[in-house]
């Protein structure tokens, strides 16, 4: 939950507990959706034998891209997000459980990304052809992704995903990235399954936004 800038008003995101793949099928609804207490001022949603306190308040499309599934082709995908309105004032943005507050990509992009790189150990550009829906390569594109390198400094700083082990300033971007996507797939299924370390921290990202 982080509050940021939006046309003047405050705008908290609330993570709800659908990801992009269903709310894809269909937006959930207001019922679905509406955040259970006030993160900024503690109403209750919805309290018993009272009126409502949080009410919707429109939608609001928002831009994902990534992969849909792990090893799948990435994409973009446009989805309306649902805003609601507490009786304090504060307009509750509620996203799907993969948004990373401010960056596009899912935080499941991010996991499988890292773990291509920092595990899997493969080239930056080739990191960027199996998590990019972007065919366009700007300056330094051919050698490099600069995105991917953003997410790694943002993933030493602590500001990128919740819950990971900070690396040791000596560590290469490699090492960082490995060390961040065995920490996401340790949230994902157990190691015990059939999945690759790059499939686990897809999934186990989506945790990290809690
Ligand atoms: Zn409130």
């Amino acid at each position: 939950m982080k509050g940021n800038e939006r046309n003047g008003a405050l705008q908290t995101i609330v993570h709800g507990k659908v990801g992009v793949k269903l709310w894809l099928l269909a937006i959930p609804g207001v019922d679905v959706l509406r955040p259970g207490i006030c993160p900024v001022c503690g109403q209750a949603g919805c309290p018993t034998g009272g009126d409502l306190g949080i009410v919707g308040h429109g939608l609001r499309e928002r831009q994902f891209r990534g992969p849909p599934g792990p090893g799948q082709v990435p994409r973009v995908v446009l989805l309306h997000i649902r805003r609601f309105l507490c009786k304090c004032g504060a307009v509750l943005a509620v996203v799907p459980c993969e948004t990373i507050p401010r960056r596009l990509y899912t935080s499941s992009a991010v996991g499988w990304a890292l773990a291509l790189f920092g595990v899997q150990r493969l080239s930056a550009v080739e990191v960027r052809r199996q998590t990019s829906p972007s065919r366009i390569i700007g300056a330094g594109g051919i050698t490099d992704w600069p995105t991917l390198r953003r997410w790694v400094q943002a993933i030493r700083a602590g500001t990128l995903l919740c819950g990971l082990r900070t690396s040791p300033s000596e560590f290469t971007a490699r090492q960082a990235a490995e060390r961040a996507a065995l920490g996401l797939a340790s949230l994902g299924p157990p190691p015990s399954c059939e999945a690759s370390v790059a499939t686990r921290a897809f999934q186990g990202a989506v945790l990290a936004m809690r």
